[in-house]
């Protein structure tokens, strides 16, 4: 089930005066059947607003929102309720109810949707063993971790066979090894019932591990969107940039920082990026660049890492260079598919 926004807008009026809040506009996000798309933005970006769009809870100001080729804002209220079903919801905060067992909380969406008790138990219980959770079917919430809450929370938003599943911060309150078990179950899950999967996060390594697509949204646009990989080592947008550094910590180290000049002098060493990705990422570049140039390099900062099995990353490296070698070693650079900046001479 693809997910459409056209063009949508959203204002809400500012509490206690006339004035509007945009919180959402100019949005056109498209999010294929099967895949995985991630949305990220700071605390007031307009993401919440855009999930709420999305399940039927909030009506656009302007613009269309298509879900299943069904434009949301066109129906009556208990159509609104009905397409809520085939739309799985997952929160920060897991949202079970405490006097319920896991059990009773993955069966609580089967209830209200009227499905015999032996139907639900035959629902259930699979959906337990498939989170994980085939023996704590009689614990409450109280007596589960975090990550097995959000297991719960999995298995109840699938209990009515969704197409859609929105996530909203799932993995916000989890430590970092638990919220990899949990992105781990979410791809599982999106490949074996070709769920189409809208996460929200605020964080870029959510995004890393499992958007096959992501947009970037700030002040209720979205500044920047792509195909994950392609954002990643391609970021256009300042904030993008700022999102992907989190990750990357390839600014240089502070004692260098401080003493680093854009002029050469005798004795002063020149510091250069070196950025990789694809076909590039996978030569033994640093070794072909010493050959070519008769330089020798340092290193002074790395980061490589993989999306989708594809490697990609920065170096920061130092040299004992004239400008011309520079030049000479940009051009080599190029030539291996590098992106090269020469960031001054320390
Ligand atoms: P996020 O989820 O990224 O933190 P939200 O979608 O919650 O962002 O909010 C986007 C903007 O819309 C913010 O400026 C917020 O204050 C405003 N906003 C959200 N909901 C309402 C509302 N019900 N009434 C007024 N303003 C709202």
């Amino acid at each position: 089930m693809a997910i459409r926004l056209q063009g949508v807008e959203k204002t809400y009026a500012a509490r206690g005066g006339n004035d509007q809040v945009f919180a959402l506009r100019g949005i056109n996000l498209d999010i294929p059947r099967g895949n995985i798309v991630g949305v990220i933005g700071k605390s007031g970006a307009g993401k919440s607003t855009l999930i709420r769009l999305i399940n039927g809870l909030e009506l656009p100001t302007a613009g269309k929102v298509i879900v299943d080729g069904v434009e949301v804002s066109a129906l009556s209220e208990k159509q609104v309720r009905d397409e809520r079903r085939s739309i799985g919801m997952i929160f920060q905060h897991f949202n079970l109810l405490a006097r319920r067992t896991a059990y009773g909380n993955v069966a609580l969406p089967l209830e209200i949707a009227g499905v015999p008790a032996a139907e639900i138990k035959k629902r259930v219980l699979p959906l337990l063993d498939l989170v994980g959770l085939a023996d704590k079917a009689d614990r409450y919430p109280s007596e589960l971790s975090g990550g097995q809450k959000q297991r719960v929370g999995i298995a109840r938003a699938l209990a009515t066979k969704p197409k859609v599943l929105l996530s909203d911060e799932a993995t916000s309150a989890l430590d970092p090894e638990t919220t990899e078990s949990i992105l781990a179950l979410l791809r599982q899950v999106n490949a074996e019932f070709n769920l189409t999967v809208l996460l929200i996060t605020h964080e870029m390594s959510v995004i890393k591990a499992v958007a096959d697509r992501v947009a970037v949204i700030e002040g209720g646009h979205i500044v920047e969107q792509g195909p994950t990989y392609d954002v990643f080592t391609q970021p256009t947008n300042a904030t993008t940039r700022k999102f992907v550094s989190e990750l990357t910590g390839t600014a240089l180290p502070e004692h260098i920082r401080n003493r680093i000049v854009s002029a050469p002098a005798v004795g002063k060493q020149a510091y250069v990026t070196l950025t990789f990705k694809g076909e590039g990422a996978a030569q033994p570049f640093l070794s072909v660049l010493t050959r070519r140039l008769g330089l020798d390099f340092g290193i002074i900062q790395a980061k490589v890492d993989h999306i989708h099995g594809k490697p990609f990353g920065t170096l920061v490296i130092s040299a004992d260079a004239t400008p011309e070698k520079l030049d000479a070693l940009q051009t080599e650079a190029s030539t291996l598919g590098l992106e090269t900046e020469v960031l001054g001479y320390a």
